[in-house]
């Protein structure tokens, strides 16, 4: 099943000012991936303008109306979060491309790798964020939804918390949020008592992990609590938001992950859903080190392409450590498997 990209090189537009993390250079990471990706034959598809409709499914119409009209300027929406002339298209064509990855993954032609900026993640029902304008993969959640999917999945495993896509999804039943972040750090949500409300109660899995962890500290966290939960939940559809923040070289964050790390979380992720036979989209989020960013594109580009599902990197030991590597994985992960027993009693 081909793997095929989502991407377009109108994502350099979207303008931050100087000096800005989330700049248009890390557009030019994507081509260099998308232009590879089909060096080799590969498929890379164009995205489409998400309707207003398909925005409304996650966001306030108040919302879009304040995004739409940023059209044609320059605006700051909050200390981090700027928009230029082409910045609301550009926000419409980042959602579309999450679509168009959906679109591609539920006709069962393989994964989709849709990249994309500005990210998404932080973006809440009523406002824009952290460099987030409209949520992307809360869109592709929704619309995945709307297309028959029963049960959505999204795994985040951006550095930072994503606010926006746990708030859009809090109470509801089919839709399953993880998220494996730094803690504490921006935005400051994702305690991991943080489990939803009401119909969605069990459906918001948090995994705060402490500054410092890497790739064996990931590791126990997916083995012990990400790859058991999206066993029990069976998504028909699995959307991960990719951040490559938690890199050692990122700028953002003090999370020490090698690409090598990125490479087996994706493995991972991959090879637990093809074993509950879902589809899978992957969607880019942050990742400010450009050299790690096109290093750990190429590597997601390389699990996703491999057939048949590579195999899911090294597995953490679940013997208890009480010092050295994974110490910080260990205590995310059985701070996690406390409150979320519970609702999943499959978990050990
Ligand atoms: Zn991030």
């Amino acid at each position: 099943m081909p793997l095929v990209l989502v991407s377009s090189d109108a994502f350099e537009r979207h303008l931050t000012p100087p000096g800005h993390p989330e700049r248009p250079e890390r557009a030019h990471v994507f081509d260099a991936v998308a232009t590879a990706w089909r060096g080799q034959g590969g498929t890379v598809l164009a995205p489409r303008p998400a309707t207003l409709d398909e925005l409304a499914a996650v966001h306030d119409r108040d919302h879009i109306e304040r995004i739409a009209g940023t059209a044609g300027r320059a605006a700051m929406l909050d200390p981090d979060t700027f928009t230029s002339p082409e910045s609301y298209e550009l926000a419409r064509l980042a959602v579309g491309a999450a679509l168009v990855g959906v679109d591609h993954a539920m006709a069962g032609n393989g994964p989709a790798l849709v990249l994309v900026r500005p990210p998404g993640h932080h973006a809440e029902r009523d406002r824009a964020m952290g460099f987030c304008l409209f949520n992307n993969v809360a869109a592709a959640a929704a619309y995945a939804r709307a297309r028959g999917a029963s049960r959505v999945a999204v795994v985040d495993i951006d550095v930072h918390h994503g606010n926006g896509t746990q708030q859009i999804f809090e109470d509801d039943q089919s839709i399953l949020y993880v998220s494996t972040h730094q803690y504490p750090c921006y935005p400051g949500t994702g305690a991991v008592t943080e489990v939803g409300f009401g119909g969605g109660r069990g459906r918001t899995v948090n995994v705060p992990i402490e500054p410092g962890a890497g790739d064996d500290d990931y590791a126990e966290v997916l083995a012990r609590v990400v790859v058991p939960i999206l066993a029990a939940f069976a998504a028909d559809v699995t959307i991960v938001s990719v951040g490559y923040d938690a890199h050692v070289q990122d700028p953002l964050a003090q999370m020490q992950v090698t690409t090598e790390g990125y490479r087996a979380m994706l493995a991972t992720l991959r090879a637990a859903v093809d074993a509950s036979g879902g589809r899978l989209v992957v969607v880019t989020e942050g990742g400010y080190d450009l050299p790690a960013l096109g290093a750990c594109l190429d590597a997601t580009v390389e699990v996703l392409a491999a057939t048949p599902s590579p195999a899911a990197g090294p597995v953490a030991d679940p013997a208890p450590r009480v010092s050295g590597p994974g110490i910080r994985g260990r205590e995310a992960a059985e701070a996690a498997l406390a409150v979320q027993r519970p609702f999943w009693p499959s978990l050990i």
